[in-house]
């Protein structure tokens, strides 16, 4: 009968992980055709001054609608791009087009802000990338300084000398990192200072419960005063409610972006967004 169970439980979970590996291998599939069949788009995502509430900034972030699997979360795609090398390709594309929208609103005459682009850490290891990311610069035409890069805690923390040797080519380049999902990972808090970074993204696993966890409220509170410290900005994601946005001003958090202000938008909402907000920026 144990015997049985045993069995059961062990078929129960093979089956599982075939379902999963089934999924796997549909998304990467599909994948290899969502760029030429015009099935991603780049949604944009405000961030705001915590003093003031004016847009400092916006996010980029991929969406993907396949006719048959629907709109598949960037929380799957991204690891299979990843898995699959895909994600070179994808990222890429991803960073030339949002820095052509950005090129577009700085003409349109838009207030100036810094568009923050998500770096895989698979295109962060990849040796041409300074070089790429210069190319498409000048390529579109956007000065450096309204281009950031994100790159996680966990990427950063991977190959701590490789990443410092990166980052110093992109510094030269005149573009800004922010450590996105910061505190979750293993950082080594010494290799915090050799990183040309400009910005910790706080994790918004921490910024969640911020108004009743006291733990949290504390690590939170650490990390932002580590980084003015180190004098580094903080940038907190996920804020969703008043009463957390006080808590990070009141801490001195210098950045704010979540719900709370806005969804990520598609380009054409975003910039009536920025209008309605800030409607005489000319
Ligand atoms: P991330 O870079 O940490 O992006 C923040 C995520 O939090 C986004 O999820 C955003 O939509 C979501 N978010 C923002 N404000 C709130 C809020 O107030 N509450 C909640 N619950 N969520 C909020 P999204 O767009 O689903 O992206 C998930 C992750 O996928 C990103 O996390 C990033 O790691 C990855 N990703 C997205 N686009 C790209 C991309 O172009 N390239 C790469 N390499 N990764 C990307
Ligand atoms: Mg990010
Ligand atoms: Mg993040
Ligand atoms: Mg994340």
């Amino acid at each position: 009968r144990a015997k049985q169970n045993g069995r059961n439980r062990y078929c129960f979970f093979t089956a599982e992980i075939e379902a999963l590996t089934v999924r796997r291998m549909q998304v990467v599939s599909a994948l290899r055709h969502a760029l030429e069949q015009h099935q991603l788009t780049i949604h944009y995502q405000p961030q705001f001054s915590a003093r003031d509430g004016r847009i400092i900034g916006a996010e980029a972030l991929l969406r993907w609608h396949h006719p048959l699997l629907g709109q598949v979360s960037p929380e799957e795609f991204i690891p299979a791009a990843e898995d699959s090398g895909l994600i070179v390709t994808i990222g890429e594309w991803v960073l030339r087009r949002a820095v052509r929208q950005m090129k577009a609103w700085l003409d349109e005459g838009m207030a100036p802000f810094v568009l923050a682009v998500n770096l895989s850490t698979v295109q962060f290891r990849h040796p041409n990338l300074p070089a790429m990311v210069a190319t498409i610069l000048a390529e579109e035409q956007l000065p450096p300084q309204y281009l950031e890069l994100e790159l996680t805690e966990s990427g950063a923390m991977h190959d701590p000398p490789a990443a410092i040797a990166v980052m110093d080519q992109l510094h030269e380049h005149g573009v800004r990192m922010a450590i996105d999902d910061f505190g979750i990972a293993y950082s080594s808090l010494s290799y915090l200072k050799k990183f040309k970074v400009y910005k910790l993204k706080i994790d918004q696993s921490f910024v969640r419960d911020i108004s009743a966890d006291p733990e949290d409220r504390a690590i939170v509170t650490a990390i932002i005063a580590m980084a003015r410290g180190l004098g580094l900005r903080t940038i907190a994601e996920g804020v969703e409610t008043q009463a957390q946005l006080e808590f990070l001003r009141e801490h001195g958090c210098d950045e704010i972006q979540g719900y709370y202000y806005s969804k990520p938008l598609t380009a054409e909402q975003f910039g009536r967004f920025v209008h309605e907000v800030e409607p005489c920026a000319a």
